[in-house]
């Protein structure tokens, strides 16, 4: 790695519309002097990143000019930031992708996932958009680098973003030891909620799916039992103390709140389209059901990647394909098939065409 081989640029996969993803090679903004240069090894293709690219959305947020994806990366640090902060060259690093931002704004400081300003890697939420850091190299603010502990692989570290918004969910629900939970919705996030159920000491873990697969996957972590999302009476039978919702639908939320157990908790973090969804709210009233968001999340990372080295967070099944950078098209079309993938990794070192299999 040579300041030369910076000035020439670095490949990126970059979004310019609905069905429109190039791989393309885009020069390196100047770093200002809080920002380290990383070398991207691993990047996890995300929910939003496949909305930006099937839709030219995720949510509210419209893609309005080309934009480089992803915001779940890892790597090592090639030059660190010239004010002295963050770590320095060597270091192997997760990225938290969010930039809380100061304003008048009321809420909650010492939830900072909350602030309206507050910016994410590869997101078009405002504009100009916020680029991202699928790319081989990348330029960030020091202040966004956690320092990964020793003995843990940047690969297994790539699950740290996906892993942190489900340790935020989970500490959503409240105290879930010895108790029955039901997780509506078994992919990536889904899986990795019940990962992090299981090292928490909860009781039984009910995990829902529409496809056999992601429930494989679920069993793999600790799901004690599965059910397909059909079988309306089976979820209904369950009652649980807590339900995590994390499909993003309105079916999955009836699916929570049918399943839920009178004065339980739901916790919503599968994000749903915006506007009116049709739900049976009134459920909420006579059963005395909390619903409670569950958005992104703050400082959770560096006990993630603590219970990741420690090995008492197993998330390693989560990730079911990893794929060249150069192979990136066919990466999203994996990733699209909730049926047949899980979380599919973008390997940035390697540059071999095709695909590996993962484990
Ligand atoms: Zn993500």
């Amino acid at each position: 790695m040579t300041d030369h081989s910076l000035q020439s640029g670095a490949a990126a996969v970059v979004v310019h519309g609905v069905g429109d993803l190039r791989v393309e090679t885009r020069g390196l903004p100047q770093a200002r002097g809080d920002e380290a240069i990383i070398e991207v090894a691993y990047g996890g293709i995300c929910g939003s990143d496949l909305h930006y690219w099937l839709h030219g959305a995720a949510g509210e947020s419209v893609l309005r000019e080309p934009m480089v994806l992803g915001h779940e990366v890892v790597g090592t640090v090639v030059h660190g930031a010239a004010d002295g902060s963050g770590p320095g060259a060597g270091t192997r690093v997760a990225v938290h992708p969010a930039s809380p931002a100061d304003g008048p704004a009321r809420y909650p400081l010492e939830r900072p996932n909350l602030s309206p300003g507050c910016t994410y890697l590869g997101s078009a939420a405002r504009y100009p958009h916020t680029q991202g850091a699928f790319s081989r190299f990348a330029v960030l603010p020091s202040r966004m680098l956690r320092t990964l502990p020793s003995g843990l692989s940047l690969r297994t570290a790539a699950l740290a973003e996906p892993a942190s918004v489900a340790w935020h969910a989970v500490a959503r629900a409240g105290d879930v030891r010895g108790k029955r939970i039901l997780v509506v919705g078994s992919g990536p996030i889904g899986c990795l909620i019940v990962a992090v159920l299981k090292r928490a000491g909860a009781a039984e873990i009910i995990a829902v799916d529409v496809h056999e697969g992601p429930l494989a996957t679920a069993r793999a972590l600790g799901a004690t039992s599965t059910l397909f999302a059909s079988d309306a009476e089976a979820i209904a039978q369950v009652e649980a103390d807590v339900v995590l919702e994390s499909s993003g639908s309105h079916r999955g939320l009836a699916s929570a709140m049918q399943g839920a157990m009178r004065g339980a908790r739901i916790v919503m973090v599968g994000l749903l389209p915006s506007g009116d969804q049709p739900v049976p709210i009134s459920l909420a009233i006579s059963r005395e059901l909390e619903l409670v968001g569950s958005f992104r999340f703050n400082d959770e990372m560096t006990d993630v990647l603590n219970a990741l080295a420690d090995g008492s967070l197993h998330v390693d099944p989560v990730v079911t394909h990893e794929y060249s950078i150069g192979q990136a098209l066919e990466a999203f079309e994996t990733a699209r098939d909730s049926g047949r993938s899980g979380k599919v990794l973008l390997n940035f070192a390697d540059t071999a065409a095709g695909s590996r299999p993962a484990g």
